[in-house]
């Protein structure tokens, strides 16, 4: 399977830009889905974590709790390292395991923290979502609701922007309005990718 990973910050678009691939008939392997998935009750890392940490890190009905989770992370200097080691192999294989069992031409991956958790490799072509910090910090206000200063620190705690260019194949720029230019780099890039995979596909 012919894999594209769709990358960039807090508000860059991501989701955006992959509802338009879907709408084209192109798979989405989402890397936060994934994450959330593997830790659903009656998983095994959802009882790994339950046995480290306590069952003060469930809810009543057996779920996790992610802000107490949260709290112990920041409390306890070795947990974060820990919940890393434990969850990163898991989503990684789901995300291959998906990847391989996509039904279209090629598959969309995405995966915000892609070259923050130096997940690069997995992908044969690297899209960047990319727009400056200032339109990120104000749709992320606009969309979740949080403060100016509490969106600017999520986008400090991520790459920069020039680390995420760095890795890219393709840059989408996307700036605020102008959705036909939008739909426009979009078809050009699928028109790409299926001519790649379908490359891919005659050479295996
Ligand atoms: P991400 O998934 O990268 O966090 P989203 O796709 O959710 O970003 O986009 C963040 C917010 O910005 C959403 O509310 C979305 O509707 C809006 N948005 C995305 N692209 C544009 C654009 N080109 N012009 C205006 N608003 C946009």
């Amino acid at each position: 399977m012919y894999v594209v990973a769709i990358t960039g910050g807090i508000g860059s678009g991501k989701t955006t830009v992959a509802n338009q691939f879907a709408e084209l008939g192109i798979e989405i392997i989402d890397a936060d889905v994934i994450a959330r998935e593997v830790v659903e009750p009656g998983m095994p890392a959802l009882a790994a974590i339950r046995q480290h940490f306590g069952a003060g890190v469930l809810d009543e009905e057996g779920r996790l709790d992610r802000r107490r989770l949260r709290e112990r992370v920041f409390s306890e200097p070795d947990a974060k390292g820990w919940l890393n080691a434990l969850l990163h192999p898991l989503i990684r294989q789901e995300m291959q395991r998906q990847c391989a069992a996509a039904r279209s031409p090629y598959c969309l991956l995405v995966v915000p923290l892609l070259v923050e958790n130096r997940l690069t490799a997995m992908a044969d072509r690297i899209l960047v979502v990319d727009v400056d910090e200032e339109t990120q910090i104000t749709r992320t206000c606009r969309r979740d609701g949080v403060s100016r200063a509490q969106a600017k620190a999520i986008v400090a705690a991520q790459a920069s922007r020039m680390a995420r260019l760095a890795a890219a194949d393709d840059i989408i720029e996307n700036r605020d309005g102008a959705p036909e230019a939008l739909r426009e780099r979009i078809l050009a890039l699928h028109q790409t990718y299926l001519a790649f995979a379908s490359q891919q596909a005659r050479q295996v």
